[in-house]
């Protein structure tokens, strides 16, 4: 519920410029940002820049143009990491392990072999 989104929130700040973060990518309404405890080497957040929770409350024209976003970065970071495969995560509410209520969307270059950290 749109009622259920907290301005305060640890992206809503990073979207405001309050706090910092490593910008690989910047539209009209998406931003693509380094994650500060990366999963593996060149994990990057996608963030549409409208307010919503999570995808349970989220503008399907929003998402549209975020997964367009996801694609383009999933692209970059395979090439640049030379990575085998890229994995893609969203996860929403607490019991689906969504830690921060800005929706968002996880890309993480994967190499053959190597494990996720725990
Ligand atoms: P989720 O809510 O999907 O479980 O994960 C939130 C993600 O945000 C985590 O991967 C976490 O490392 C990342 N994160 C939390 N705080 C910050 C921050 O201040 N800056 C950045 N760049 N990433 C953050």
């Amino acid at each position: 519920d749109p009622a259920d989104y907290d301005d305060n929130n640890i992206f809503a700040k990073i979207l405001r410029g309050e706090i910092p973060s490593h910008r690989i990518y910047e539209d009209a309404h998406t931003i693509a940002f380094m994650d500060v405890m990366p999963q593996a080497p060149g994990h990057v957040l996608v963030v549409p820049k409208p307010a919503s929770r999570n995808i349970l409350d989220a503008d399907p024209a929003t998402l549209a143009h975020a997964i367009s976003v996801v694609q383009k970065v999933a692209i970059a970071v395979k090439d640049v990491f030379d990575a085998d495969g890229v994995f893609i995560a969203q996860f929403n509410e607490p019991a689906a392990g969504q830690t921060v209520f800005h929706l968002h969307f996880h890309v993480i270059p994967r190499h053959e072999g190597a494990a996720l950290k725990p």
